[in-house]
């Protein structure tokens, strides 16, 4: 209860669009993006080069890379960061609408309600038992008689 409570309460402290565990990662792909080499082809379009002289191809239209990280995970790789800041975007906006504020919301809007104390309960239905449920026979192959003869 009070660990979904919490989680409800921490976004009012966020700015933005995206969680905070997001925005830290973005800023990380972002370092690491300063590496890679872009060159627009059009259309949002791009073929990159990373440090090791890979080439991806790049399309921010369709959120895609090569290296199927952006598909995969939903924030963008290091490529299409590279192509997002060429063009003077923003990660943000490139990423999956599942890690957005208001989704994160929704996953702990609800509640966990708050239960009495035990001993009024008791109170409520004294001398009361809870006894097991009747036994019932289950249902099953029927038992062979068989006949021994002598
Ligand atoms: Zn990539």
């Amino acid at each position: 209860m009070d660990r979904l409570h919490r989680r409800y309460e921490k976004p009012n402290m966020w700015e933005g669009k995206v969680t905070l565990r997001v925005i830290v990662k973005l800023n990380k792909v972002q370092q690491e993006a300063r590496h890679c080499r872009c060159q627009p082809a059009g259309e949002g379009q791009f073929e990159v080069l990373d440090k090791f002289e890979n080439r991806f191809v790049v399309n921010l239209n369709h959120y895609g890379c090569d290296c199927r990280v952006w598909e995969n995970t939903g924030i963008s790789c290091l490529h299409a960061a590279a192509s997002i800041s060429y063009i003077r975007g923003e990660s943000v906006n490139y990423c999956d609408p599942f890690f957005s504020i208001r989704k994160y919301l929704d996953t702990y809007k609800e509640m966990i309600h708050p239960l009495p104390d035990l001993a009024v309960l008791k109170d409520d239905a004294p001398n009361e038992k809870v006894l097991p449920p009747n036994l019932k026979r289950l249902p099953s192959r029927p038992h062979k008689i068989r006949k021994r003869e002598a």
